[in-house]
């Protein structure tokens, strides 16, 4: 696509992800952009977690569901010559900014063909690897990652993909899993899980991983759903060669 390589463009549209939340896991080229760049954007939660990065960057923060006025405020920065950052938590690339960005360049493209900007995607560590940490080693053999947020795909779908992956004995990583106002979700995803799995498959559950707040609860299936679980929890479901022990979780991986 023409986007890319432009040697001569003047103006940049980096999406970065930062990462789980703490500096600690914020990649050197992420700091590098956010510092460097000429306006930073991006849900105001995430900026907060960067804040001591800010100097003299234009900054525009926007609520929850804004994105695609986002991505079309970025580019038109992009596109007078600046350098725009727009943040993303965790990976750009994964239910992320990134995805929005490139949909609107797609959708936009005959329009903005003639935009002098180029477009990258810097790379963070994605909160599932950081609840992986925070865990053992669940994710040690083949694994899915499914999104119980039924905003934009069918929950019937969804359900369809809970099934097929406890059927492939997948170890299972589940995002959005409960929100104020989706509360039944997690329950069900449990019903299905038991179908294929038993009640005492390791489940780990953390909260905030990789930031302020975080917090690690060790259970099973059984137990899913008393748990305290939120939007900023992630929560991995062991297969069949998962071991609990000593307040960790470990995937066989056979050596
Ligand atoms: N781009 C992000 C994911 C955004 S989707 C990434 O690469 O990880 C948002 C979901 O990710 C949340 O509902 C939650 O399930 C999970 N999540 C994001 N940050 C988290 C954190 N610090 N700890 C645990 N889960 C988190």
């Amino acid at each position: 696509m023409e986007k890319r390589n432009h040697s001569h463009s003047r103006g940049k549209l980096i999406v970065v992800g930062i990462g789980p939340g703490s500096h600690d896991h914020l990649t050197h080229r992420a700091e590098e952009v956010i510092k460097s760049c000429d306006v930073l954007m991006g849900y105001r939660t995430y900026l907060r977690l960067i804040i001591d990065l800010i100097k003299d960057q234009v900054v525009i923060s926007y609520g929850m569901g804004e994105e695609v006025k986002r991505c079309k405020k970025a580019m038109e920065y992009a596109s007078k010559g600046k350098k725009v950052v727009l943040v993303s938590s965790g990976d750009p690339g994964i239910y992320g900014m990134a995805g929005p960005v490139y949909e609107v360049l797609n959708d936009k493209f005959n329009e903005l063909k003639n935009l002098e900007f180029s477009v990258e995607a810097v790379p963070g560590v994605p909160a599932f690897c950081a609840a992986a940490a925070c865990l053992g080693a669940p994710l040690m053999s083949d694994f899915v990652l499914i999104s119980l947020s039924d905003l934009l795909i069918p929950w019937e779908k969804i359900e369809k993909r809970i099934t097929i992956a406890a059927q492939g004995d997948f170890v299972i990583c589940l995002y959005n899993p409960k929100s104020k106002k989706r509360v039944a979700q997690i329950k069900k995803a449990q019903k299905i899980l038991l179908e294929f799995r038993k009640e005492e498959t390791p489940v780990g559950i953390v909260k905030n991983a990789g930031r302020h707040g975080e917090s690690i609860v060790i259970t099973n299936l059984k137990d899913i759903a008393n748990q305290e679980i939120d939007m900023s929890t992630t929560i991995i479901i062991g297969n069949f060669s998962t071991l609990s022990f000593k307040n960790l979780i470990v995937t066989r991986r056979g050596y």
